[in-house]
């Protein structure tokens, strides 16, 4: 069995923002060669997090940053120093973390799903770790 660590640059251009990930990982493993296993994805920050939806109409990332931005508005009663505690909210109600199969050494994702990474506190440069765990 393998272990393989890969880190990816993930460039946000807006202060929130779903970015569809699935080829630039689905790259990264036909790379490693792994044929069957598992995908560690975790985001290492706390403003941004890693989901999985759907790709098809893309009115569908728009209404979920809408509901996100409508449960979780910026409050001036908010404490945080940095202003940005909205940010910091919807990052864990999101999550860091996902895990997709691996077989034939593809994602063994649905028809309709897709990897996202998503910016709450952008744009910035992020990273995104992958941990491909097979053989
Ligand atoms: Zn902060």
């Amino acid at each position: 069995m393998k272990i393989i660590k890969k880190v990816l640059d993930v460039t946000t251009t807006k202060d929130e923002q779903m970015i569809d990930i699935t080829e630039m990982v689905r790259e990264t493993l036909i790379g490693t060669s792994i044929k069957n296993g598992t995908l560690y994805l975790f985001v290492p920050h706390t403003t941004s997090a890693v989901t999985i939806n759907e790709n098809t109409d893309p009115n569908v990332k728009k209404d979920m940053l809408y509901s996100l931005k409508q449960s979780f508005p910026i409050e001036k009663e908010f404490l945080h120093f940095e202003g940005n505690s909205h940010a910091h909210i919807k990052s864990s109600v999101i999550g860091n973390d996902q895990t997709v199969f691996i077989e034939d050494n593809d994602l063994l994702l649905g028809r309709w799903q897709a990897l996202y990474f998503c910016e709450f506190d952008g744009p910035r440069q992020r990273k995104l770790n992958l941990q491909f765990v097979g053989e």
